[in-house]
């Protein structure tokens, strides 16, 4: 038998390979039996697991201090996965408002399905036990939330959801386990976006759900038999862009907390929102819940209307006007226009986004770059121009 390629004695590369082998050789009966039967982390075909996808799994794990977790396609197909691995005809579900948009086109067809669903707002998390009943399956939360980054306790979330046994599920995709660990605050599952922050660079869509080992397998059945498997290649990208995680992190959320105080004292702007302010309406739930500082996403409103917003967001150089967040470059856009789309016209404002709102994801850049081009931009509108 020839040696193995990649590792001819015994070595193995400093980067794990991009398998892009769509099925795998069975070298016995009894290996093939300790896989199917989840002994060992074994690969038989690519839509069941792929070595590639599972490293970055382990790696995204660790960083959540889970047991497990299991990658997808996108941010969407990770909650998805997480809905139609728990929710039945008759269960209920509790969603905050404050949840990305597409998670309102995901209930449509849960509520086809049979899922009885329940909206409530985040500033209104307190009154919470007014909502749960017998049946309340699952509560599903963002914190801070897309776009208006209000705070949710998790703990308080998790006391309410206790004696029902229903499910905490934390989106922490704008929190990032660099600032937040919802497993540890009491949530069963945490949800990402990974390709936010924990891919950074704007390259590649992925999702990932981590738990204990328990969910996990639920949740592999499920990914398996949908066929939402990422693929190797996004994968190893992932695996990349986690190398520089938490640099990238520090210095986003760094710049982030910078920027909102220089934005706090400019009169073309009000209501900011930015978990690290004192001014914020949940300062001390995020303090207490976050670590290392409070992200690097904000919301504001600009002068006094949609236009306003628009001539701000024009007249700006070097921040990008594009939707996405968490990547390495700095991002702006109009939330009622861009990632609001997926809701009816009348709930896009019914949860205190307006429509010159503005959402900026901070990047790496230095941070007097991102200030002058801020100062420029209110500069041109205060003069009208823009
Ligand atoms: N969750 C949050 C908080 C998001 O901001 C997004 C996308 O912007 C998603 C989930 C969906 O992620 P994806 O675009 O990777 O499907």
């Amino acid at each position: 038998m020839r040696s193995d390629p990649l590792t001819p004695y015994g070595n193995r590369p400093m980067v794990t390979p991009i398998v892009n082998a769509v099925n795998y050789e069975y070298l016995s009966f009894d290996i093939l039996r300790q896989i199917t039967d989840g002994e060992i982390d074994g690969y038989t075909y690519h839509r069941d697991d792929n070595p590639t996808v599972r490293n970055v799994e382990h790696r995204i794990a660790a960083l959540e201090n889970a047991e497990d977790c299991i990658v997808c396609t996108s941010g969407m197909a990770a909650c998805t996965l997480v809905f139609f691995s728990y929710l039945s005809a008759g269960d209920h579900l509790i969603i905050f408002h404050d949840t990305y948009g597409a998670n309102y086109k995901v209930s449509l067809i849960l509520e086809r399905m049979g899922v009885d669903i329940t909206w409530i707002d985040a500033e209104e998390a307190d009154q919470i036990g007014e909502h749960v009943r017998p049946e309340t399956k699952m509560i599903f939360l963002e914190t801070p939330s897309n776009p208006l980054c209000k705070i949710i306790d998790i703990k308080m979330i998790r006391s309410v959801a206790e004696p029902i046994e229903a499910m905490v599920i934390v989106d922490n995709t704008f929190a990032t386990p660099y600032h937040q660990n919802p497993l540890e605050l009491g949530a069963d599952l945490v949800v990402h976006s990974a390709t936010k922050a924990l891919g950074g660079h704007n390259d590649l869509m992925a999702g990932a759900v981590a738990g204990s080992k328990e969910h996990y397998n639920r949740l592999w059945f499920t990914r398996q038999a949908i066929g939402t498997t990422l693929d190797s290649y996004s994968a190893f990208l992932l695996d990349r862009g986690l190398k520089t995680f938490e640099l990238r992190m520090e210095t986003m959320s760094r710049n982030a907390q910078q920027i909102a105080e220089l934005l706090q004292s400019q009169p073309a702007i009000s209501r900011l929102m930015y978990p690290g302010l004192e001014t914020h309406p949940s300062y001390k739930t995020a303090t207490r819940q976050m670590k290392n500082g409070f992200s690097n996403m904000m919301a504001f409103d600009v002068g006094e209307c949609e236009e306003d917003a628009k001539r701000f967001i024009t007249a700006l150089k070097t921040v990008w006007h594009a939707v996405s967040l968490g990547s390495t470059e700095s991002l702006i856009c109009i939330p009622y226009l861009t990632t609001m789309l997926y809701l009816p016209p009348e709930r896009r404002t019914t949860f205190g986004v307006q429509t010159n709102t503005v959402r900026l994801s901070v990047g790496i850049e230095p941070f007097d770059q991102i200030a002058t081009d801020f100062k420029q931009a209110l500069a041109c509108i205060s003069k009208g121009e823009g």
